[in-house]
Parts: structure tokens; C-alpha cells; sequence
């Protein structure tokens, strides 16, 4: 049967980097909800404006706007698939049992686990290229040459609108309030891994694809 593979844990712990990690080498597309949500910036709509100013401020897009496009993005898919960032909030979570049984998957969710004290450096560090969305990190990851993609030499880094501190903080906030709690409820009902997310990226990548 296929999956549906959930990696949960707070901003910075990794999650996208893993995700495109398991995308380019296992062929199990990643879905995050954040990049999605990302791509609406430059449509000229009041729906994407409104997206715009929630993210920047840290807040969580609504359930069902969220919902709605994991949905029109995972029906299209034939196997496993990856969600990164995707549930965030009980609502979610209901949400996506349903999807899960409509489209005949499992659900496993693994847990990528890191201190609070290494995360401000994480997002605070990041940087990512534009085109192909490869992230990097000025103090752990960094590109072969300053502030450029290693694979797009023409283009410059750019740094997330909502990676500085105010924002950061909302988003740590509403992890620990919304987020967290998904942790104990897929615990509970048996479906929860977990990795420790921090140490190289090679070290956690075999952890996590060992789990999958
Ligand atoms: P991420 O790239 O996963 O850190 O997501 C960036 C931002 O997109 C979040 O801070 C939220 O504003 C929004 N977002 C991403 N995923 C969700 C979600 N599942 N529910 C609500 N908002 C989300």
C-alpha cells in the first residue's frame, strides 16, 4: 500500500532539506505546503496577498485554504508521497485522515527532533535559491561561492521574508501550541518515528530513508 509520509518537527529542523533529499534520491515526490503557499507571492489576487502578509508574520494560513491545496496537489499523485509542513494544526490532522482513507494510503510520521537552541541559528542562516529551491546554510551548508547557487551560478541566494527574528518567534510559538500536540496524537495511535535531526545531513538523511 502506499504512504503518506509525514515529516513533523518545528521550523528549522530540517524537514525541507531532508524532504528534497528523499525526492531526489528515492523518486517519492515532497509536497510542502510552505513552498506552495511560497509560489503565490507573485500572483496579484487578494487570496494571495492575504497569504502573504500571514506568512510574514509567522501566523498559519487557514485549514481549509491549506487543505484545498494538498488536495489538488496529492489526487494527481500514483504512489508515496512526502508532506513537508503539512498538518500543523488538529484540524489538519482530521483533514487528513480523510484524504488518507479517499485515497487508500497509510499515514507514517517521523519526527525530526532537534534543540531549541540550534534552531535560531538554522533560520537565521538559511538561504535559498529562487529557481531550483535548494537550501542552504551560511553557517552549516554553504554554496560554493558567496550569497550564489551552486547549480545557478546567474542567481543570488535570497533569504525568507519571514526568517527574521519577530516572525521566527510567532512560528516557534504556534509550533509549540499547534503543532506539537500532532506529535502525542500519532504517538498514541501508533504511527509516529523519530530521528534526531541533529549532526550532518548525511547522517540524517540515513535515518530517516532507513525508516522508509
Ligand atoms: P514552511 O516553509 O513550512 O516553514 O512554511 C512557511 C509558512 O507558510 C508558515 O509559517 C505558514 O505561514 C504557511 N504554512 C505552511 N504550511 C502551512 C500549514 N500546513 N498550515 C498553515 N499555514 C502553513
Amino acid at each position: 500500500m502506499s504512504k503518506i509520509i509525514v515529516l513533523i518537527g518545528a521550523p528549522g529542523a530540517g524537514k525541507g532539506t531532508q524532504a528534497r533529499l528523499l525526492e531526489e534520491r528515492c523518486d517519492i515526490p515532497q509536497i510542502s505546503t510552505g513552498d506552495m503557499f511560497r509560489e503565490m507571492k507573485n500572483d496579484d489576487t487578494p487570496l494571495a496577498k492575504e497569504v502573504q502578509a500571514i506568512m510574514n508574520a509567522g501566523g498559519l494560513v487557514s485549514d481549509d485554504l491549506t487543505f484545498q491545496i494538498v488536495k489538488n496537489r496529492t489526487d494527481r499523485e500514483k504512489d508515496s508521497y512526502i508532506l513537508d509542513g503539512f498538518p500543523r494544526t488538529a484540524g489538519q490532522a482530521e483533514m487528513l485522515e480523510t484524504l488518507a482513507n479517499e485515497q487508500n494510503r497509510t499515514i507514517q510520521v517521523i519526527e525530526v527532533d532537534i534543540p531549541r537552541r540550534e534552531l535560531l541559528k538554522r533560520l537565521t542562516g538559511r538561504r535559498s535559491c529562487p529557481v531550483c529551491k535548494e537550501i542552504y546554510n551560511i553557517y552549516f551548508k554553504p554554496p560554493k561561492q558567496e550569497n550564489v547557487c551552486d547549480f545557478h551560478p546567474a542567481t543570488q541566494l535570497t533569504h525568507r521574508a519571514d526568517d527574521n527574528e519577530a516572525s521566527v518567534s510567532s512560528r516557534l510559538e504556534i509550533y509549540d501550541e499547534e503543532t506539537k500536540p500532532l506529535i502525542d496524537y500519532y504517538q498514541r495511535t501508533g504511527r509516529l518515528e523519530k530521528v534526531n535531526g541533529e549532526g550532518d545531513l548525511e547522517t540524517i538523511y540515513q535515518s530517516i530513508s532507513r525508516l522508509i
